[in-house]
C-alpha cells in the first residue's frame, strides 16, 4: 500500500525524508498535491527498482545508452537505423540484429544500449559473451542439464551474444551454440556482435558445417549493421597507432545468401514468405 511513511523509508534507503515530505512539513503544498507528488515519487522509485533488478537479471553490469553514443564519431553508421532498432519492433518480430565492425567501433556499446532500452520497455533480456554462453552450455551438458539450460536461455525475449570472433570457440562449442540458436530460431530476438565477417565464421567456430547451419538461421529475418570506422578507444592516440590498425573495417564483405537467407547488408529480411 501507498504510504508517506513507506516513501520516507523506501525512497532513500535511509531515514532521510523526501523533498515532498519536507515541503508538506513546511506547509508549501496541501494534502492532495502532496499525495499526487508522493505517488509519482513512489511510482518512479518502483520503476527504477524494477529496472535495476531487470538489468541485473539480464547480466547488464556495464550500462551504456544511445544518448551516450557519439554518432558523429562513426559517420558510416546510420543513426536513424539505430534509433529505429531502439523502437524494439525487431524483438516482437524475433529478428536477429548483427552489429559488425572492427574493435572499438561501438558494437558492445550499441548492443548494451539497445538491451537497456528493451529492459526499460519491460522485455526480458539476457546479455552474454559468446565464450561465456558456450562455457555455460558445456557445463550444463556435462551435468546432464543442457535441455534445461537451453530452455532457460530461450526465455529471454532478447538474447545478446557479444564478442563473436575474438576468442577461438572450444571444440564442440559451435555445436552447442547451434542448438541454442536453433531453439530460438523464429521465436526470440537476438543481437550478435562480431569483429569478423560471415565468411570467416567457419574459422571462428572451427567447423564450416556448423558455421553454415548457424548462418542459415541467423541471416533469415536479419538486420545487418556494419560499422566501418576507427576505434573510439584509440581516438586520443590515433597518431601513435599504425595506419593499418587505425583505419577502416577489417571485415570481409558477407557471402552471398544461402538457400533461405538474403544478402547480408540488406536492411531487414523480415516478412520473408519463403
Ligand atoms: P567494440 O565492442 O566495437 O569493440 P565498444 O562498444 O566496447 O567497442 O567501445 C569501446 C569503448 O568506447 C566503450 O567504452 C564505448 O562506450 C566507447 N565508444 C565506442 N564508440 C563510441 C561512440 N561513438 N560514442 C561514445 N562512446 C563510444
Ligand atoms: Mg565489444
Amino acid at each position: 500500500m501507498f504510504s508517506p511513511k513507506g516513501i520516507l523509508l523506501s525512497g532513500t534507503g535511509t531515514n532521510r525524508p523526501s523533498a515532498t515530505l519536507r515541503r508538506i512539513e513546511q506547509g508549501e503544498i496541501d494534502g492532495i498535491q502532496a499525495f499526487d507528488e508522493l505517488l509519482v515519487e513512489e511510482l518512479t522509485l518502483r520503476e527504477s527498482r524494477r529496472i535495476k533488478a531487470a538489468l541485473m537479471m539480464a547480466r547488464l553490469t556495464t550500462i551504456k545508452t544511445l544518448a551516450g553514443f557519439d554518432f558523429a564519431f562513426q559517420p558510416s553508421l546510420d543513426k536513424n537505423r539505430i534509433m529505429a532498432l531502439a523502437e524494439l519492433k525487431f524483438i516482437e518480430r524475433a529478428e536477429v540484429v548483427h552489429l559488425l565492425g572492427p574493435p572499438g567501433t561501438g558494437k558492445s556499446h550499441l548492443a548494451t544500449a539497445l538491451a537497456v532500452e528493451a529492459v526499460k520497455a519491460g522485455k526480458s533480456v539476457y546479455f552474454s559473451t559468446l565464450a561465456d554462453i558456450i562455457a555455460s552450455l558445456a557445463k550444463a551438458e556435462r551435468e546432464g542439464q543442457l535441455r534445461e539450460r537451453i530452455r532457460y536461455l530461450c526465455r529471454a525475449s532478447l538474447l545478446v551474444v557479444d564478442e563473436i570472433g575474438y576468442l577461438p570457440v572450444v571444440p564442440g562449442g559451435g555445436n552447442l551454440f547451434f542448438q541454442l540458436v536453433n531453439a530460438r530460431y523464429e521465436k526470440g530476438a537476438m543481437i550478435l556482435t562480431s569483429n569478423r565477417g560471415f565468411a570467416e565464421w567457419g574459422e571462428v567456430f572451427g567447423d564450416p558445417v556448423v558455421a553454415t547451419a548457424l548462418l542459415d538461421r541467423l541471416l533469415h529475418h536479419a538486420v545487418v549493421v556494419q560499422i566501418e570506422g576507427s576505434s573510439y578507444r584509440l581516438r586520443q592516440h590515433a597518431d601513435l597507432v599504425p595506419e593499418h590498425v587505425r583505419s577502416k573495417a577489417l571485415i570481409n564483405p558477407p557471402p552471398p545468401p544461402k538457400k533461405r537467407g538474403r544478402p547480408a547488408g540488406v536492411k531487414s529480411t523480415d516478412h520473408d514468405p519463403g
